[in-house]
């Protein structure tokens, strides 16, 4: 099964749970010259990387049920039970934000991934999330996808099949895009690929993709995946795209193969080499399906690590 259709699966399986709760449409404010962090919205969270304006921008919402082998990803579900219950989470279900990332590197409007495009049953906010943040789709100068899975690629065109952002240059990895092309018949993604088709330019592992982002290969999810970092003087940060997906699981049990990565025993690896890293230099790190907004560090805890967000 390729990932088109193991995605397109779980998809169909999270739509038919339900699994996101309704919630408001959030006010649309118009454009704005406004800077991001003088706003106030329930589904945006703006902070500084150094002198760069970044801006959280809440999607949607997936959950599933730990135990169900069909849905979750790990294996070792009773392993993963225990260990939601052991941090207090008494619902047995697996909760995965889905926030992509708004940067103002100088004169780009960045975006890293789109969201889910409102399927896979989450909300489809990141339009409402975006305007309230003050920037209107069509200002978006770049989008760095991650990966592409419907969750970060399913908001570059609508339903009509006309591009969400018309003025971006939409970039990812080479191996990536080859990936994405192969699996798109398949997963019914034709659509979509031939609209993003003309705007795509590929980069080589480790580019320097703007001025002050540089892609960073992050093996295992799927070939081509790749995390981004964004540095600003002697601040950085690091989106580490679905290297990990829940910040209980995948941090404290990184070494639990993941059914959703291509490649498992890279994407251990992956996880792990982020935990020692990220705790060694305390570095600030973004995770796109951590509890909204994503930002935080790693630390060392006994044996392993955790989950520290920035409050
Ligand atoms: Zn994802």
């Amino acid at each position: 099964m390729t990932f088109y259709a193991r995605i397109a699966a779980a998809s169909l399986i999270l739509a038919a749970m339900g699994a996101a709760a309704c919630s408001p449409e959030p006010e649309k404010r118009e454009a704005t010259s406004t800077p991001p962090a003088a706003l106030s919205h329930p589904d945006i969270h703006a902070f500084r990387i150094g002198q760069i304006q970044a801006v959280a921008l809440k999607d949607g919402e997936m959950a599933f049920p730990a135990t169900n082998r069909e849905m979750s990803p790990w294996s070792d579900t009773a392993e993963v039970s225990a260990l939601l219950t052991a941090s207090g989470q008494a619902d047995g279900q697996i909760h995965l934000s889905i926030q992509p990332l708004l940067v103002r590197d100088g004169e780009r409007v960045v975006l890293i991934d789109t969201g889910a495009g409102g399927q896979m049953g989450t909300e489809g906010k990141l339009l409402a999330s975006l305007r309230a943040a003050g920037v209107e789709p069509g200002q978006v100068t770049d989008v760095l996808i991650s990966h592409a899975h419907g969750d970060h690629v399913g908001g570059l065109a609508g339903k009509d099949g006309a591009l969400t952002f018309p003025n971006a240059v939409v970039r990812m990895s080479a191996a990536e895009w080859e990936f994405a092309k192969a699996g798109a018949a398949e997963a019914g993604a034709a659509p979509l690929l031939a609209a993003i088709t003309p705007r795509v330019q590929t980069f080589a592992p480790g580019a320097q993709v703007t001025p002050s982002i540089k892609a960073v290969p992050l093996a295992g999810h799927t070939p081509g995946h790749s995390g981004y970092e964004i540095v600003s003087g002697t601040e950085r940060l690091l989106y580490i795209g679905d290297a990990m997906h829940s910040s209980l699981v995948s941090v404290q049990r990184p070494e639990l193969v993941n059914g959703w990565d291509s490649d498992g025993a890279p994407g251990v690896t992956t996880r792990q080499g982020l935990l020692n890293r990220g705790a060694s230099e305390s570095l600030r790190v973004y995770g796109v399906h951590f509890p909204f907004p994503g930002v935080g560090r790693f630390q060392r805890r006994d044996d392993g690590f955790v989950w520290v967000p920035e409050s």
